[in-house]
């Protein structure tokens, strides 16, 4: 938790301390309303939901009357909670019945994917799993490169191709390898060219269909970049409409005072929050726990 409210640092000083300092004033004023609103949109937490939680905000201070600095805090903790969700399933689901599970990591160019990947299998790997990791994005000419270090930094065997080869046959590879080699898991890294939806949509559904040849998809996570903001966002949409995106993994927290675009996140893609990124190692990657990332917020 104190790792997690270091890395937060940034949300937390404005968002956290702002609203728990505005919130704290006696009588508050609509001017200081605004400013509260304005502590919200700053953090990217979006209009929608910006004006739903300051309305209940206001009508539980309303009730409350003079408050002391802890009801304040309880008040604030129950409602950025309410906003967030509490009831979604954040595991990762890589349970299957027979031959590797399957998960696709989908997103934008630049949004960490190829990082996540890798820290995704020290996490599996630290629990005992055997991984593959594919490289299908074949587009970016590092990409290949980069999964390849972290694979041998995590000890995950990587299966890659050309630069420009065909997505479809690396994921395909990359599932036989691990059904080859009878590991658990087998992450598949894809290009996030936003070329347009039809294209992407036939890349992307060309990959799951070649990995659905050898057993159905466990997951797709949808990788986003927290520094994106509302764009970002209205991006990750596209690939919730193409693909069927079972999680979301908001990467690059650390760098940002903008982490109310989790609240965004979760309320506009209906998806859950699963992991977050939170810098560029490979312990850099924490469950999404709404209890504790609110804590960090407001602690
Ligand atoms: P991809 O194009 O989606 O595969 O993105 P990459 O994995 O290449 O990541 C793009 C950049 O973001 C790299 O410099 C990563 O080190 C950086 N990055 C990824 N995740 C995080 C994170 O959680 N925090 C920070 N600070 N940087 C990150």
């Amino acid at each position: 938790l104190v790792r997690l409210r270091e890395r937060l640092a940034r949300s937390k000083n404005s968002l956290g301390k702002g609203l728990l300092t505005l919130l704290s004033s006696d009588k508050l004023t609509d001017e200081e309303w605004e400013e509260i609103e304005d502590t919200l949109l700053a953090a990217d937490v979006g209009v929608t939901d910006t004006t739903e939680i300051v309305d209940r905000l206001r009508e539980r201070v309303k009730v409350l009357g003079s408050r002391t600095s802890s009801q304040v805090r309880a008040l604030l903790q129950e409602e950025l909670t309410t906003a967030l969700g509490v009831e979604a399933d954040r595991n990762l689901n890589t349970v299957t019945e027979d031959g590797p599970a399957t998960v696709m990591v989908v997103g934008v160019n630049g949004a960490g994917k190829t990082t996540t990947c890798g820290k995704i299998a020290r996490v599996l790997i630290a629990d005992g799993n055997t991984v593959v990791m594919g490289a299908a994005d074949t587009f970016r000419a590092a990409a290949a490169d980069q999964l390849e270090t972290w694979g041998t930094r995590v000890g995950a065997k990587v299966v890659r191709s050309h630069e420009g080869a065909d997505p479809a046959s690396v994921a395909f590879d990359a599932v036989k390898t691990a059904k080859d080699d009878q590991a658990d898991v087998v992450l598949v890294d894809t290009a996030g060219r936003l070329q347009n939806k039809v294209g992407l949509m036939d890349e992307l559904g060309k990959v799951k269909r070649v990995v659905e040849k050898h057993g159905p998809v466990c997951e797709t996570l949808l990788v986003l970049d927290a520094t994106t903001g509302q764009n970002g966002l209205q991006q990750a949409k596209v690939f919730t409409e193409v693909c069927d995106v079972t999680g979301v993994i908001l990467t690059k927290l650390d760098g940002t005072a903008k982490g109310g675009i989790v609240i965004a996140v979760q309320r506009q893609l209906g998806v859950p929050v699963k992991l977050i990124g939170l810098g560029e190692g490979p312990d850099d990657l924490a469950p999404f726990e709404v209890e504790s990332f609110v804590d960090a917020l407001i602690s």
